[in-house]
């Protein structure tokens, strides 16, 4: 069985996010650039079923311009078999994502498609839903376990009340949550053999998708300012401004 992995360059979770001057979009020029943190989880999480013996094959997924191989290239020295880069400059939103990864499925046919729950730069949270509604596949997001069993797959899912396992078929669609497996480093001689293994390039064109946006981004804009804190001289005095300013007892 072979697994597709997709994998997001997305502004590295330790940088402070800047906004653009005119408000289109966040900085992402000189800024350390890293895969998306859930998509880590999602490449572990294949090398784990293909070194249980029940895949055989983990390709990684990475979808922009063509710096995305450097994201591939972490995919393939944390153990990714080989990688398939489709490049584009467009801005790309989740319909777009996922209608490349189905014509990708279309060609490769694997038989699971591991994503993020979401990427951490738009936190759109719904590439992995629209996929699987495209391919008509079953899926089973926000993974915090993914198991073998009968032929098919269970997927026990964080949900607000606790947790909810369901059983799926295969092929299916599979989104990760935090706290679904613990991703390994690569180590420097696998990052070396990264090297040499192969990535594959296409154009949305190629692949028969049209990845014009089909909505407007109005403004994006930074969150309010914290105001400063003051000090109180009594706990009379903390209740009083509690009561009477904030409002909130
Ligand atoms: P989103 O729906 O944008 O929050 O993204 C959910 C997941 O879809 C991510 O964690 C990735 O696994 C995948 N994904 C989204 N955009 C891309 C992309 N440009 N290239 C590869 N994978 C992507």
């Amino acid at each position: 069985m072979k697994i597709l992995v997709a994998v997001k360059r997305v502004v590295d979770y330790n940088v402070k996010i800047r906004v653009k001057a005119e408000q289109t979009g966040v900085e992402t020029a000189n800024v350390k650039m890293s895969m998306n943190p859930f998509d880590e989880i999602a490449v572990e999480e294949a090398l784990r079923i293909r070194e249980a013996g029940t895949a055989s094959e983990v390709i990684a997924v990475s979808i922009g311009a063509a710096k995305c191989q450097e994201t591939l290239r972490t995919a393939l020295a944390m153990g990714a078999d080989r990688g398939i880069l489709v490049e584009t400059e467009s801005e790309l939103q989740p319909l777009a994502v996922s209608k490349i990864l189905a014509a990708l499925v279309e060609r490769e046919q694997p038989e699971m498609v591991l994503l993020g729950k979401q990427a951490i730069d738009d936190d759109s949270n719904q590439t992995g839903q629209m996929l699987a509604a495209l391919l008509a596949w079953p899926q089973g997001t926000f993974a915090s376990k993914v198991a073998f069993k009968d032929g098919g797959v269970e997927v026990t899912r964080e949900i607000d009340g606790g947790l909810e396992t369901v059983a799926l078929s295969l092929p299916c669609v599979i989104t990760t949550d935090l706290r679904l497996n613990e991703p390994r480093y690569a180590t420097l001689p696998n990052i070396m053999k990264a090297k040499k293994k192969p990535i594959d390039t296409y154009q949305p064109d190629a692949l028969g998708v049209e990845v014009e946006p089909r909505l407007a981004v109005l403004r994006v804009t930074e969150p309010a300012s914290r105001q400063a804190g003051i000090k109180v001289s009594s706990v009379a005095e903390l209740v009083d401004k509690l009561r009477n300013e904030a409002k909130v007892i």
